[in-house]
Order: C-alpha cells, then structure tokens, then sequence
C-alpha cells in the first residue's frame, strides 16, 4: 500500500492558436475538463502500476469535487482520506496550450489549501501503518506535510517527497525523509548548485544526501534522471520517444518509483522502470489520462 497526500484539481485545458493579449478575445480551438493535480496524479500512477493507494486531500463541495472522486474511484483508489471543504471550491488548473505547444497555466488551490492533518486521527494511523510509502508533494501546506511525514516516520512508513512546486524545506523536515526526487529546478534551490547535467546532478544529489535522506532522485526531462544512495551516482537515461505533451510526466515517474521499491525491487530497477513509465506518458496529452499501467511500461521494455 502506498498513501498520498495531496492536491487534487480540475485541469480546464483550453487549445488555442496563441495567448491572448492584455485586451484581446480570442477564439479557442477546444476545451477538455481532465483530472489532475500533483497528489491525484501520483496517486493514479501508483495505483495504475498495481499498488493499493489511499489519497489524503481536500476538494469543494461542488461538480469538479465528485467528478474527482469518481475518477478516483474508476482508478480503484481509497478516496476515504479526501475531505469536502463547505466554503472553498475545488482546485483548478487553467492549462492554454496554443499550436507551439507551449502552455501558460494559472492554478487556483482552493480547498487545496485547506487540507486538514491529525496527527491524531487512528484511521490515519492505521492507513500508514500498512504503507510502504508515505508520498508528499509542496502544492497542498507546508505544515500539513510536515505532520504527516512526523507521524509516518514515527509509525516506521517511510516517506518520499517530490518538493513541488519548488520551496525550501523546513529544517524538521529532512530527518523524516527517505526519498527525495526533485527536478532541476527543484534540485537547484535546495542544493544552490545548479544541476542541468547529469554531472551538476550529480554533485547536487550528493548535496543533497549529506542532508541524511537516505535515496535521492534529480529527473533531467529528456536527459533522464541521477539516482544516489550509500553506492554513490548513477545516471540512467531517458527512453527517446517523440514528446507531445510533459504533463505528469514527473508525477507518473515517481508512482512508478514508488510502487517498484515498495515491491522490494533495487534502486536502480525503480529508477529504470520510472524513466520507462514517464516515456510513455509524454507521448500521449494531459494529465492523468497520459500516465501509463504497469503493462503499458512492461511491454514497453520488451526488446
Ligand atoms: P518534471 O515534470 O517534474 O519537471 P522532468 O521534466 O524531469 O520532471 O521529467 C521526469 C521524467 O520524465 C524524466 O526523468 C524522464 O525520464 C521523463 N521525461 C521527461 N521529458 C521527457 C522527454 N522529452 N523524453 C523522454 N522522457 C522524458
């Protein structure tokens, strides 16, 4: 089992010949209503890579809320840890992607932001007590994150975090941690060092590791990703694979991590498996309906 903790949003993807204008109206090519949000993503991915999965989060009392659930729910996920907030609404994302294929996105986090932790909270206690992971990313509080880590650490559930959007982690943070993966930006400011290599990443995930987490990950887009543990750095290259749209493409690498470290495979196997998952959903549109099963990445690593 892994639990989740995180956002949940509604992504309104609107196709358009190019941005608008301070002062211009502009016929769009279309619009798609898709499922994402980083916590929600991670959760499909691991779910979808053959791990039972229980989300903690928070959505409004509104369509884009039960529409959430139900995508959940298709997904064979325990939504039971997903609050309805009564007075914000339900996250959303504005993704305009216009014909370069460039995207500009505004979020709003909405009952995201009001996602409740009790440390207290027996169910919780119980969900974490089955996990292998605790997985956390930055777009729901900060503090929430801080007492969810505390009590999985304190329960033997170890955490991993993907620092999202990217932040500086309070200091009480570190020591609870036993997975970090980040991506260039996000290895930079934690690391101050800049990491666009596979040999920058490198240095800044043995930065990052002397912080004492046990297993670092720095994901290099199209250059692939750096792993380090106790054996040192090693750098796995990305699949070449024709990209349409990098949507998830972080969040569907770190489900598939997950799910293969909890299943006791080595670090490196996990790492392979992630970049081999993250190939195929940045060959397909959106959020999570890009992100792949584990048959999917299975028979892509066939020769
Ligand atoms: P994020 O989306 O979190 O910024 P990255 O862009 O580093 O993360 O992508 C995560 C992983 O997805 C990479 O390590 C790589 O394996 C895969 N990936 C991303 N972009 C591409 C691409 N253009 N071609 C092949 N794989 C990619």
């Amino acid at each position: 089992r892994i639990v989740v903790l995180g956002s949940l949003n509604m992504d309104l993807v609107l196709r358009v010949p190019h941005a608008p204008e301070a002062g211009e109206t502009l016929q769009g090519h279309s619009i798609h209503t898709v499922p994402g949000g980083k916590g929600g993503n991670q959760a499909v991915s691991c779910a979808r890579q053959g791990a039972a999965v229980s989300l903690l989060g928070r959505v409004g009392a509104d369509d884009y809320g039960q529409a959430l659930r139900a995508a959940l729910t298709r997904d064979g996920i325990d939504h039971g840890g997903v609050q309805t907030d009564a007075q914000e609404p339900t996250g959303v994302a504005l993704v305009m992607v216009d014909d370069a294929a460039q995207n500009r996105i505004v979020v709003i986090a909405g009952a995201n932001a009001r996602v409740e932790v009790d440390a207290h909270d027996p169910e919780l206690a119980q969900r974490l007590q089955h996990a292998a992971f605790l997985v956390a990313q930055f777009e729901t509080p900060l503090a929430q994150v801080v007492t969810a880590a505390a009590l999985a650490h304190r329960i033997g559930c170890k955490v991993m975090l993907n620092p999202s959007p990217a932040q500086a982690l309070p200091a009480q943070l570190w020591p609870l941690l036993d997975t970090l993966v980040v991506n260039e930006v996000e290895a930079r400011l934690l690391s101050g060092r800049v990491a666009d290599t596979p040999a920058e990443a490198a240095k800044a995930a043995c930065a990052l590791r002397a912080r004492g987490v046990a297993r670092v990950v720095v994901t290099l887009g199209a250059g692939g990703a750096v792993a380090a543990d106790t054996q040192g750095c090693r750098h796995h290259p990305a699949l070449a694979v024709t990209a349409v749209d990098t949507t998830a493409a972080g969040d569907t690498f770190l489900g598939a991590l997950a799910v293969t470290l909890a299943d006791g495979q080595s670090f490196d196997a996990a790492v392979r498996h992630g970049i081999r998952a993250a190939a195929l959903c940045v060959t397909q549109v959106g959020a999570q309906p890009s992100i792949p099963d584990r048959d999917a990445v299975l028979r892509s690593a066939l020769p």
